[in-house]
């Protein structure tokens, strides 16, 4: 099938064509993002695969189809950002790649947790200038600490195993078990007691209207004295401002992210020459206790060569006529005010 494949980078040339022996599409590839003003650039291509800061609102469904294309190819989970109601009238299918490797985001969300909690982003930074102090690197043994996870499904399972290899107690909050969780020792309780006794509290639910923004100040006025909080999960799963609030209190002893509710403006591109306008995403750089990555947890070989494969193949089922478990409906999510749902 002719794909346009949009907002690409090096790494996911490489991934496609190399994943593309076996399936034989013709792909194009596009650096700029899907807009309204680069939708012409899909002329007369049948399928479009995007990633998720594109945009497919109504308008942009619209010339799309008027151009030929029947189908959309999301090469992620999340479809937040696809108008399906105007997909369903125009009579597209929309089709992603529901997991790809759970491995990828707890293993980061690991990362952000030892690294705030050792201070190693600092250490680095002193070893290399000659200041060996160990002044304000004091951390604490994770071993008999408490851990909650909010949302225990693929990735959420994977955090509770590992931190279970750690020695830390585990408290669940999901609005169903999951009995992998249970078998290493996750105790299930209503999210205010998690939030009350977790010493790290880590996200690891989808966007919903119920999930919006669960993380705010009542949250933070319930939680430990010096709590960790991480999400590499959904940006909005968080009230920034709350959470600035928080860390200037010292309520807050330490901030992971790996999204962040305004970061389609930011993320995936070099702005290092440019003058940064999101006043709080600069605010939370001035934290000496928060550690930011831009969207990178999926960010493993794996999980790369997962999601070419999954997407070529969910192209190759939609042209041959076959169903897709990978289909996307109107009944899939309920999309939330705003627009946001599922993620990554
Ligand atoms: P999943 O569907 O397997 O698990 C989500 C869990 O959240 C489910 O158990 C579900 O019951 C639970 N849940 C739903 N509503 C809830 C609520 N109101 N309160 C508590 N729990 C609730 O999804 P997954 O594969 O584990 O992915 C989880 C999230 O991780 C995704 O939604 C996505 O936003 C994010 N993600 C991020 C990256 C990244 O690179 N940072 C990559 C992949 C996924």
């Amino acid at each position: 099938m002719k794909v346009a494949v949009f907002s690409t980078k090096a790494y996911d040339r490489q991934f496609f064509i190399t994943a593309n022996y076996d399936y034989e599409h013709e792909l194009v590839f596009f650096e700029p993002r899907l807009t309204r003003e680069t939708a012409s650039l899909a002329r007369n291509f049948a399928a479009v695969c995007v990633f998720v800061n594109d945009q497919l609102d109504a308008r942009v469904l619209e010339m799309l189809a008027a151009h030929g294309t029947r189908l959309i190819a999301l090469r992620c989970a999340g479809f937040n950002n696809v108008d399906l109601k105007a997909a369903a009238k125009l009579g597209m299918a929309i089709v992603r790649v529901p997991g790809y490797s759970p491995y990828a985001v707890a293993e980061h969300t690991l990362g952000l947790i030892l690294t705030l909690n050792r201070k190693i982003h600092r250490a680095y930074n002193r070893v290399r200038e000659g200041n060996f102090s160990l002044d304000g690197l004091l951390g604490f043994d994770l071993h008999n600490r408490t851990i909650g996870i909010i949302g225990t499904g693929k990735i959420g399972q994977v955090v509770a195993q590992i931190m279970h290899g750690f020695g830390c107690q585990i408290l669940a909050a999901d609005v169903s078990v999951n009995p992998a969780c249970e078998a290493v020792g996750a105790k299930y309780v209503e999210r205010s007691k998690l939030l009350k006794e977790a010493d790290i509290i880590t996200l690891h639910c989808p966007l919903t209207p119920e999930t919006h923004h669960l993380i705010n100040q009542d949250a933070i006025a319930q939680m430990k004295q010096g709590v960790m909080i991480i999400n590499t999960s959904r940006g909005a799963l968080i009230q920034t401002e709350d959470v600035i609030q928080g860390l200037k209190s010292q309520k807050i002893g330490s901030l992971g992210l790996d999204v962040y509710e305004q970061e389609s403006d930011l993320f995936f591109e070099d702005l290092s020459n440019q003058i940064i306008q999101d006043d709080l995403f600069e605010r939370l750089m001035t934290f000496p206790n928060v550690l930011v990555t831009a969207h990178q947890a999926f960010f493993t070989k794996e999980a790369l060569q997962n999601i070419s494969e999954t997407t070529l193949s969910n192209i190759t089922n939609y042209e041959q006529g076959q169903p897709s478990p990978n289909q996307v409906s109107l009944g899939s999510a309920i999309a939330p005010k705003g627009g946001v749902s599922l993620g990554l």
